[in-house]
Order: structure tokens, then C-alpha cells, then sequence
């Protein structure tokens, strides 16, 4: 096949009948039609002259070509560890290949660079897709070989040319494409790693650096974009193949930095040597076991300076939990601990204080924190819970001086207006219950007493937003009453007084509202701010009133809260009971409580296995403002404390335990304090009595007012020591406890066991039973005066003067006195004064009168005196005679 007609051939090569016609033409080969001959001489001119006018032939056709575009996106986890936690970050990495086919015919140098434009705006990864574009080419190359007979040679020839200018060209692209893209990419991980801990961001920035310099290393000698394609085509074309070969290198050198698949291998060291190595490797392969060789060298530099670490101390802090806080071996802060002086192990829990010596000690700076992480996640965690804010009813207390009427009050309302699950009305005592008017819906928290309600706000919990106070309308202002006005308003809760017993014939409210102005609580209808409402808790007269009244303070006080969400409450009291285990009155105060939820209440914590309503029904949750019963915790949380619904349970856990050890350790702290304490004070003010109580309450709110109350009692000389307190009947323990403290045992609302009973019948230990807080107050005083040293009073019964001192064979010295005020008498305590000045004291030995003994001698009478063991007295001298009484006394 020496000769192909023209058309043919334009079959073959892949170029129209008339391109190939005009190209033929200006090659000077002589064609008139499509099915002239075209001799092989012929297609050696065509070579000829396409060799010589390549890259002029812009306008021939557009470039054939298939593009192919393959995005791919993969995730890379890259994890640094310092400090105490571990953190690690996911990077999104999105390869994009693509592919192009280049037709060998009618690819001119313009359209090479159009398309390596193109090419380039869409790599990513650029040292990826170079290695893919470079294989593809020769792909093609091959393919060519297969299809072109020796005959279409030039027309091959010419398409491999403009297909390596278009490589080249694509590659100054890329070249400049992936610098830039590198130089974005090393921002964006900048950005990143600020945020990151010190070392790992540091690490990561001398990776980066060293990546920016490789690729720039890489990018210089790739050709510059040509200015005209005419001009590079020429002296690009002969060096194609070479350049093929060297960017082939220079690729796999970028790829030691950025790896095959995008990823930064940080802990690379970017050396010359090993860059070197891999410059000069030829393929592939050869750079990649550059690169294997290069990984055994490990890129980590020991930090030149020192790390700065900013440390929370909590209040109490392990040596290990301190030591991994600032990334030191628990030896170093052992070792920081002997040299200021303590022995410490790396169990040892030190207090805030030591703590921040040590880690400043380290040169790491401290910063005292109060709360340790976990509440602050669960302070966040309600955060989220204000989205749902919906109208909660009010909460609100019932105070008053005692015999006023607030049981009466509450139990009226609740008869009337509480609907009673079960028959026989409420089985048990919760603290807590709502009720439902026609105005809406009110919480009244029954709390045992003032004491328990400052107890609670002590703790900063706050649960009422509203306070009923109670004032009997026959009896008016009583103490009590104004320690509930002053509790009222040291809490800042609004006050609404309820003028009870008003069926009574002697009652008189205006007298109330008077006697309640001079406390400054004023009447509305006075110009005041607080609403008096007149009730009577035995007619019921009145309590539909107080209710509105209280619907309308709860409305002006826009009470809200959400109530979706993980549940947030407080504990209004809680107890042991024998057969369900504890049990714990929550009022949720924000958020839906469910059945079947963690619960973290205090220290201790649990899945609330049963929840009931304050009439004993079992219900599956409970939303703001609504009291309820909870089966299932761990223990008696505190009246107060506050109830979180937590995940689960091994945060619960957590807290609950974090928490616990706080207690233990404030608390050995306070006991070393006062052992301390007990010792001065034993040393200063001599001996003191303590009167031991053991005492066991029915409810813990009972329980903390009792003890606080019993407390307060003791003075300098009677110490009241509380043995143990606790909620539940007295038990066989008790007893023994209080038998080997020698302890009055109280029981307040409860009572003792039968082997209890017993065993203190053995022991012969007192057990008293009271349901009155005011009654164990009166015992308690009375029995502390029995514990009172009796009070000696002294009274001067009279005075001699001495005249004369006469010496005695048998008394040694004797004082011829006077009698100058009352009765001198024998056998009673003298002193012996000078110039008014004690300068004796002692006891009358001998009192005659001349030669015989006498028992008194009265005022104006003379007689002589001897004292005991003393024998100094002087003529002037003054002999004081007195009597010692002894007082029972009494305390107040
Ligand atoms: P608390 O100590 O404040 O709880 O008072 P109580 O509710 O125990 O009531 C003390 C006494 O007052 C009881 O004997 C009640 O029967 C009586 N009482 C309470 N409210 C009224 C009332 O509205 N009218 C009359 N006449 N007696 C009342
Ligand atoms: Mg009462």
C-alpha cells in the first residue's frame, strides 16, 4: 500500500478531506481532489511542512478531545496527643482527576493551552493528577503507535508534538496552580492548628513550611508559561521527552511532602539529602523508596523552648490528674512536692493551693477553678434548654409562726382541691403537690420548717417564687412571723399574707395588717405592695381568694420555663423507706423528667426506676414546676441539692464521685481546722461539758433544721455534740454508737426497733420521742443546765482589824483583831487583805475570845485570830471572812 488516495488518508489521520487538502497544499504537494494518490514522498512533505509551520496553524479546527473528571473525596484522621486529652481532627480530602484524551490530529498549541488552563483551575492535588495527566499521554502514545501505519507517520508526528506542548504547557499551569493552592491549603491548617494545643500546632507549621519550600523548589524549573504558543512550541518539542522524564521526578519529590493521597506527613523531616535522593530517582518506584529510607527519620524536634501550659486547679487534684494536666511524668511533681517539703504518692490528693504552688513551681501558670468540668458541661447542657420557654405555675411556701394554721391551710387546700387517686386520700407525706384551680395551676412546697427553707437557699437553690405567710388573726405578729418576713425578704420573694382563722370570734385582721405595717409588710389597700388576704382554714372561707391572689403575683412575675429537654430540678426532701429504698421528692424546674432517665441529684445518682405524683399515681414524666416522687437513686440526696438528668450513667457516676471526694476532702479539712481548734480551746477556756445527741428524723429537711437548731445551742461552758444524725428509725446501731459516747438518743417522728429498744433497755440509754422541734429545744436546754456547774456565789459575812500579833506555841502567829463590820466565824474561808489588796487566802484555824475557843464573834467585839499555815500577818492588817453558795443554775 505505496499509494492512498487523499481521502483515505484523511480517514486514517483523522482530519477533513479539505484540511487535509490544504495542508497538503501548502506542503506544495500538487491535489485537485479528494481521491488524487498521495505518494509517500507526498506525506513526507506534508511532514515536512507541518514541522515547520506548527503552532501557525491556529485556525485549523477545535481540538478533539475527551475530558474525563473524577472527584473524589476521602477523610483523613489525624490525631495529636498532649496535655491530658487526646484530640483529633478529621480533613476532608477532595481529589479531583482529570483526564483528557487528545486526538492526535488537529490539536493545536492554542487549544493545548485553553485546555491546560482548564486542567489546571481543576487539580487539587496536583501532584496526583500530574502523574495521572503524564500516563495518560503516554497511553496515548502507545495507542497512536498501534493505529498509524509508517505511512501517516507525519501526521502522528505532529499530533505527539502538540499533545507534549500541550502536556508542558498544562504542567507551567499546574505548576503555578498547586503552589497557590499549597500556599491557601497551608493557611486554612494554620487557621486550624491555633486553635489546636502548642506542640502539635508547632509541629504541623515546620511541616508545612517545609512542604511550601519543597513545592516551590519543584515549581521553578517547570517551564514559563509561553507568551506566544509559537515561540515555546519550537524549543519545547525537541526537549518534550526529557522534560517527560524530569517532571516525572520532580513529581514524586512533592509527593514526599504531600503524600499519594493529599496527606501532610508531619513527622517527616524535610532534610536536603533525602530531597535529593528523590529528585534524582527516575520513576516511581525509585522515589518511593526514597521515601520508605527517609521514614525511618524521625521528624520530631525537642521544643527549643519551654511549654507554656495554662492549668485549671480545681479545689482538690490527684498528683497523677495534676501531673497529666501539664503533660509531666507523676515522678516530676512528686519530685516538685519533696523539694517544697511534702511526701507525697501519686494517689494523693492535694488541695487547690499546693497545687497551684507546684504547677507554678513548674513554670506553668494556674488558674484556680471552683467547678470542676463536668458541672460546667451540665450548666451548658441547660443552656439548650431555654428554647422551649412556655408559662410554668409558681412555686410557692408556706410560712408562719407556729399554731397559725399553715398544716390546716395547706390540708384544706389539698382536700378540697387536689384530686385524690386512691381511696383512704393521701397515703404518704411528700413535701411537695399541685394543685388545680380555675385560674391556673399552683406548687405548694411544704417545707418542715424557715430553717429548711434558708437551708436550701444556702445552697443556692431557690425553689419558691412565691411566699404565703401565715398570721393567725386572734394571736397577730409573732416571732416566727418575723423570721419568715425576714427570710421572705433576704430571698427576694415576693409575700402574700393570709389572714387565718378568721371564723374565730375574738379574731381581729386589722390588728394583723397594723401590727405587719410596723414590720413594714403594708397592706395594698394601705398603699402597700403586699396582698393580705382574709381565709379561714376550718370554713374555707377566703381560700379561693388567696389562690387567685396567688394566680395573679405568678402572672405579673411572668414565670417561665422550658419544658422540653434534659430536666433540671431540685431536691425538696428525700428519705429512707425500708422496702423501696431511697426516696427523694424532686420539683423539676425546667425540662420534661421521664421515667427511666439518669438522674444526678447531690452525690448520688440513679435510673429513676418509678416516679408518683403527690397522690401516689404512677406517672412517666413531669414537667416544670411539678412535684413528683423518685424511686432509685443511690442514696438520700440533700434537701436542696440539685437534680440534673444526665446521659448516662457512667457520667453520672463520674460527677456524683468528683463530688463525693470534694465533700470527703473539705470536709477532713474542716475536721483537721477544728481538731486544731478543739485544742486551743481546751487550753484557753479549761474544761468544757459536751451534751451528746444522737438523733434520727423522719425527713432530711426535718433533719438538717433539728441539727442546726441543736447546734446553735451550745455555749462556752455546755458543748452540744451531735453524734449522728441520720433519717430512718432508731436501729441496734444507734444504740451501740450512743452507748459508747454516753449520748441522749431523739427521735423525731420516729421511733426505735424492737432490738434497738431492747439493747437500750441493757444499757440503760435514755430514748425520747418528739414530733415537736420546739419540745427537743426545751429538753435539750434543760438538760444542758443539768450538765452547768452549779455557781458558786460569795458573800462576805465579816471584817476584823488586826491590832496586835501575839506568837502561840500552838497556832504560831495570832492576831488580836476587832470585829469592825459583821460575824466572824470559825471554820469559814478568810483572805487576809493589805492596803485592800488580797494577800491571802486561806482558812480560820482558831477564833477565842480572851482564853476560849468561840464559834463566832460579833461586830465591835475583840478576839484573836489565828489562819491556817500562815503566820505573816501584820498589826493593820484586814482578815476578810467569807461564805461560798453554791447556785443550780439554769441556761438564760
Ligand atoms: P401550724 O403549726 O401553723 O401548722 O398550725 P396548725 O395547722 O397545726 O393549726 C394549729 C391549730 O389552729 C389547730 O388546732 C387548728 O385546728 C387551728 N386552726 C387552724 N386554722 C384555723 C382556722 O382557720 N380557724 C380556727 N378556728 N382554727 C384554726
Ligand atoms: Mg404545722
Amino acid at each position: 500500500m505505496s499509494n492512498v488516495t487523499a481521502k483515505q488518508l484523511s480517514g486514517v489521520i483523522g482530519v477533513s478531506v479539505d484540511k487535509l487538502l490544504e495542508q497538503l497544499r501548502n506542503a506544495g504537494v500538487k491535489v485537485d481532489s479528494a481521491d488524487d494518490p498521495i505518494s509517500d514522498d507526498d506525506k513526507m512533505k506534508l511532514l515536512e511542512s507541518l514541522r515547520s509551520s506548527h503552532g501557525k496553524d491556529i485556525k485549523a479546527g477545535g481540538p478533539k478531545k475527551i475530558t474525563l473528571r473524577r472527584k473524589s473525596k476521602t477523610e483523613i484522621k489525624v490525631s495529636g496527643s498532649s496535655g491530658r486529652n487526646t484530640t483529633s481532627r478529621s480533613i476532608n480530602v477532595e481529589v479531583r482527576k482529570k483526564k483528557t484524551y487528545v486526538r492526535r490530529s488537529a490539536v493545536d498549541a492554542e487549544a493545548a493551552v485553553e485546555e491546560a488552563k482548564e486542567a489546571a483551575a481543576a487539580v487539587e492535588n496536583e501532584a496526583v493528577v500530574e502523574e495521572v495527566v503524564t500516563d495518560e499521554v503516554i497511553t496515548e502514545e502507545v495507542v497512536v503507535e498501534k493505529e498509524v501505519s509508517a505511512e501517516e507517520l507525519a501526521a502522528q508526528q505532529k499530533a505527539e508534538e502538540e499533545a507534549r506542548i500541550a502536556a508542558q504547557e498544562k504542567a507551567a499551569k499546574e505548576a503555578e496552580e498547586a503552589k497557590l493552592k499549597a500556599e491557601q491549603q497551608q493557611l486554612i491548617l494554620e487557621q486550624e492548628a491555633t486553635r489546636q494545643e502548642v506542640q502539635l500546632a508547632r509541629l504541623e507549621k515546620e511541616a508545612m513550611l517545609a512542604a511550601q519550600k519543597a513545592i516551590q523548589e519543584a515549581a521553578k524549573p517547570a517551564p514559563v508559561p509561553a507568551t506566544t504558543p509559537d515561540v515555546a512550541a519550537a524549543e519545547v518539542a525537541s526537549k518534550a521527552k526529557a522534560d517527560d522524564k524530569g517532571r516525572h521526578g520532580k513529581g514524586k519529590q512533592k509527593a514526599g511532602q504531600n503524600t499519594r493521597y493529599g496527606r501532610k506527613e508531619i513527622h517527616v523531616k524535610p532534610g536536603g539529602k533525602q530531597q535529593g535522593r528523590r529528585g534524582k530517582g527516575k520513576g516511581k518506584r525509585n522515589a518511593r523508596a526514597a521515601a520508605i529510607v527517609s521514614d525511618n527519620v524521625h521528624g520530631f524536634e525537642r521544643p527549643t523552648a519551654p511549654v507554656v501550659y495554662n492549668v485549671e486547679i480545681p479545689e482538690v487534684i490527684s498528683v497523677s490528674a495534676l501531673a497529666q494536666k501539664v503533660a509531666a511524668k507523676a515522678g516530676d511533681i512528686i519530685k516538685v512536692l519533696m523539694q517544697m517539703g511534702t511526701m507525697a504518692t501519686i494517689n494523693q490528693v492535694l488541695d487547690q493551693d499546693t497545687a497551684i504552688l507546684v504547677v507554678e513551681e513548674m513554670g506553668h501558670t494556674a488558674l484556680a477553678t471552683s467547678e470542676n468540668d463536668f458541672e460546667r458541661d451540665l450548666q451548658k447542657n441547660m443552656v439548650v434548654n431555654e428554647e422551649h420557654l412556655v408559662t410554668r405555675p409558681a412555686v410557692v411556701t408556706i410560712m408562719g409562726h407556729v399554731d397559725h394554721g399553715k398544716t390546716s391551710l395547706l390540708d384544706h387546700i389539698r382536700k378540697t382541691r387536689v384530686a385524690s387517686g386512691e381511696a383512704g386520700g393521701i397515703t404518704q407525706h411528700i413535701g411537695a403537690y399541685h394543685v388545680e384551680t380555675d385560674q391556673g395551676v399552683i406548687t405548694f412546697l411544704d417545707t418542715p420548717g424557715h430553717a429548711a427553707f434558708s437551708a436550701m437557699r444556702a445552697r443556692g437553690a431557690q425553689a419558691t417564687d412565691i411566699v404565703i405567710l401565715v398570721v393567725a388573726a386572734d394571736d397577730g405578729v409573732m416571732p416566727q412571723t418575723k423570721e419568715a418576713i425576714q427570710h421572705a425578704k433576704a430571698a427576694g420573694v415576693p409575700l402574700i399574707v393570709a389572714v387565718n382563722k378568721c371564723d374565730k370570734e375574738n379574731a381581729d385582721p386589722d390588728r394583723v395588717r397594723n401590727e405587719l405595717s410596723a414590720e413594714e409588710v403594708i397592706p395594698e389597700e394601705w398603699g402597700g405592695e403586699h396582698m393580705f388576704v382574709n381565709v379561714s382554714a376550718h370554713s374555707g372561707e377566703g381560700i379561693d381568694a388567696l389562690l387567685e391572689a396567688i394566680v395573679l403575683q405568678s402572672e405579673v412575675m411572668e414565670l417561665q420555663a422550658s419544658d422540653q429537654g434534659l430536666a433540671k430540678g431540685i431536691v425538696v426532701e428525700a428519705s429512707l423507706d425500708k422496702g423501696r429504698g431511697p426516696v427523694a421528692t424532686v420539683l423539676v424546674q425546667s425540662g420534661l423528667l421521664e421515667k427511666g432517665q439518669m438522674l444526678l441529684a447531690g452525690t448520688e445518682f440513679g435510673r429513676i426506676r418509678a416516679m408518683y405524683d403527690e397522690s401516689s399515681q404512677a406517672i412517666k414524666s413531669a414537667g416544670p414546676s411539678i412535684p413528683v416522687v423518685v424511686l432509685g437513686l443511690s442514696g438520700t440526696p440533700n434537701a436542696g441539692d440539685e437534680v440534673f438528668v444526665v446521659e448516662n450513667e457512667r457520667k453520672a457516676r463520674e460527677i456524683a464521685q468528683t463530688r463525693e471526694t470534694r465533700i470527703r476532702e473539705t470536709r477532713l479539712a474542716a475536721q483537721q481546722k477544728a481538731k486544731l481548734q478543739g485544742m486551743f480551746d481546751a487550753m484557753t477556756e479549761g474544761d468544757v461539758a459536751d451534751l451528746n445527741l444522737l438523733v434520727k428524723c423522719d425527713v432530711k429537711g426535718s433533719s438538717e433544721a433539728l441539727n442546726d437548731a441543736l447546734l446553735k445551742l451550745s455555749t462556752d461552758e455546755v458543748r452540744v455534740k451531735l453524734v449522728s444524725t441520720g433519717v430512718g428509725g432508731i436501729n441496734e446501731s444507734d444504740i451501740n454508737l450512743a452507748a459508747a459516747s454516753n449520748t441522749l438518743v431523739i427521735g423525731f417522728n420516729v421511733r426505735a426497733d424492737a432490738a434497738a429498744k431492747r439493747i437500750a433497755g441493757d444499757y440503760g440509754i435514755d430514748i425520747r420521742y418528739y414530733s415537736v422541734i420546739y419540745d427537743i429545744i426545751d429538753d435539750v436546754k434543760a438538760a444542758m443546765s443539768g450538765l452547768l456547774k452549779p455557781e458558786t456565789k460569795e458573800t462576805i459575812i465579816g471584817l476584823a482589824e488586826v491590832k496586835d500579833v501575839f506568837k502561840s506555841p500552838k497556832f504560831g502567829s495570832v492576831a488580836g483583831s476587832i470585829v469592825i463590820e459583821g460575824t466572824v466565824k470559825r471554820g469559814k474561808p478568810i483572805r487576809v487583805l493589805r492596803d485592800n489588796v488580797v494577800i491571802y487566802e486561806g482558812e480560820l484555824e482558831s477564833l477565842r475570845r480572851f482564853k476560849d475557843d468561840v464559834d463566832e464573834v460579833r461586830n465591835g467585839t475583840e478576839c484573836g485570830i489565828a489562819v491556817k499555815n500562815y503566820n505573816d500577818v501584820k498589826p493593820g492588817d484586814q482578815i476578810e471572812v467569807f461564805d461560798r453558795v453554791e447556785v443550780a443554775r439554769t441556761l438564760e
